[in-house]
């Protein structure tokens, strides 16, 4: 009786996010070719079943949570912030603003006083379980990371005065918080990130396919396949760079 009524608990505020034609931060940090299945709009083989969705919908409660308490003590903090930039669609956990604010004149002369205009920090979240934590002491995930400089390479462009990126991992467990810096991309990196959505972009036009990830050290497949949606026709279906 419990387990029906926790599942539908997480059942019923779940979304789900068919492919829908962008791509989505969280694919395109994590495997080419699933961002290439997303983009292309493929049909996925491979739903997450109902202990994947509990997981994640206690990961998106906490979220919350935090949210609401940092929107408290941190007034003018914007917390799920769309990004809309080169085909990319998602949004962001929370951008905090930091320092005095940067004091911007829109240029009239009869305007003498400058706006602050606020100058944010982006804070993107991670939750998990004790070997995440265990492994988030160590550095923040490159994945995460990779997710992180895209965002931020988005809101830049939006407009948004961006400095600085801090990822924050939270124990499910017990509420332990461990907190990582990092850097976001040069403009360089920006123009090499932007290069490789170009050549997925290829990849849909073609018709064709990426690599799949690499297998890990013990050779079983990369730890990402087994919660992708696509795993099926990734591995049975799809050739090695072409579609079956
Ligand atoms: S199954 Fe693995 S390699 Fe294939 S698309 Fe998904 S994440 Fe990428």
């Amino acid at each position: 009786m419990y387990q029906e009524i926790i599942d539908k608990m997480f059942l019923d505020k779940y979304e789900d996010r068919p492919p829908d034609g962008y791509f989505h931060p969280s694919s395109v940090s994590g495997c080419d070719r699933q961002a290439v299945y997303e983009v292309s709009g493929t049909d996925r083989t491979d739903l997450p079943d109902v202990r994947n969705i509990r997981i994640m919908g206690t990961g998106t409660d906490m979220h919350e949570r935090i949210q609401d308490r940092l929107v408290q003590a941190h007034p003018g903090t914007l917390i799920e912030v769309k990004v809309e930039w080169e085909q990319i669609r998602g949004s962001v956990d929370a951008i905090v603003p930091i320092g005095d604010g940067y004091p911007y004149n829109y240029g009239h002369p009869e305007d003498d006083v400058d706006v602050l205009m606020p100058v944010y920090e982006l804070q993107e979240f991670k939750s998990g379980g004790n070997w995440k934590m265990r492994e988030a002491q160590k550095g923040p995930d490159p994945q995460h990371v990779k997710q992180a400089r895209i965002y931020y390479a988005g809101l830049d462009h939006m407009g948004f005065l961006m400095d600085g990126i801090r990822i924050v991992y939270f124990g499910r467990e017990d509420w332990q918080v461990i907190e990582h810096e990092v850097e976001p991309w040069t403009d360089e990196q920006v123009v090499t990130f932007l290069a490789s959505l170009d050549n997925m972009l290829l990849h849909v036009e073609e018709w064709s396919l990426p690599d799949r990830l690499p297998l890990d050290s013990k050779g079983n497949r990369f730890w990402l396949c087994r919660y992708c949606n696509f795993r099926s026709r990734c591995w049975d279906l799809d050739g090695d760079n072409t579609r079956g």
